[in-house]
């Protein structure tokens, strides 16, 4: 058995037994993986403080033959979520990506695509807030919820979930900003002749701003200004996406909406 050696991101962890963890994490070579961690509650040097969810870390695990389990031996932190300081949007925001990952994520899977878009919105979610830092470096601050929609959106695409959303789904005819809906019974957006009973629009900024993050980085919206209800509407319809697709509520998009997001 040799050590495998990946980038990964910590998505969840709970204990077995005295002191040890199971940990669900997300390698970038290997793809999702779960592992013991032993005496993990005990071990600060080869742990440290890696088990937050959504550290980065560089980890080393074991395989070993006709076990669902790695051994999970050390973790060390490349970036910490816990590095700026903390606030309940970020934090739910977080916990968020790690439900949505851990539930849709294949073990044993390797997803490059989807691993590298964490770690691009990872790198905007714990930027630093504008109101803890010094006026002269506080230009506009996306925050968390940039990050979010950025996410939930590409997700969306990357799950095979997002058909071509400048055109109707059932027609086909090129869709109007201001005309766009979506509904919970079906993928991608609808014209105004096919708008169904229980649609809800998507707002000409939202159905443009989507268009934009699929067409570039993430980090091309950091500089604007992103209040809790800019794309709303748009992560309602992409988190339908993806509870549709999973067959279940996520527990952390509850939070969410209570904090209005
Ligand atoms: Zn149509």
């Amino acid at each position: 058995m040799s050590v495998l050696t990946s980038e990964a991101v910590v998505l969840r962890t709970w204990p077995i037994r005295e002191a040890d963890l199971i940990v669900s994490f997300f390698t970038r070579d290997y793809g999702r993986m779960k592992g013991v961690a032993k005496s993990a509650l005990k071990s600060r040097k080869r742990f440290g403080g890696a088990l937050e969810p959504m550290t980065v870390a560089r980890a080393w695990f074991v395989e070993k033959p006709r076990q669902e389990l790695v051994r999970l031996d050390q973790l060390e932190i490349l970036r910490s979520p816990l590095a700026a300081p903390v606030d309940h949007a970020r934090m739910a925001v977080l916990s968020f990506f790690a439900e949505l990952l851990d539930e849709a994520l294949p073990e044993h899977d390797p997803q490059e695509t989807v691993f590298r878009l964490l770690v691009s919105v990872l790198e905007q979610t714990t930027a630093v807030q504008p109101d803890i830092v010094q006026p002269q470096s506080a230009g506009p601050q996306s925050g968390p919820w940039m990050a979010l929609t950025y996410f939930s959106l590409w997700m969306t695409r990357l799950m095979g979930l997002l058909p071509d959303i400048a055109h109707c789904t059932a027609c086909g005819e090129a869709l109007k900003a201001g005309e766009t809906s979506f509904n919970s019974l079906g993928d991608g957006l609808f014209c105004a002749v096919h708008r169904n009973g229980n649609a809800s629009a998507l707002s000409a900024d939202s159905w443009q701003l989507a268009q934009r993050m699929l067409r570039a980085p993430v980090s091309a919206f950091a500089g604007e200004s992103w209040p809790r209800r800019r794309g709303m509407d748009l992560r309602r319809f992409t988190l339908q996406s993806l509870e549709r697709h999973l067959e279940r509520r996520l527990r952390t998009a509850e939070a969410l909406g209570r904090l209005g997001g």
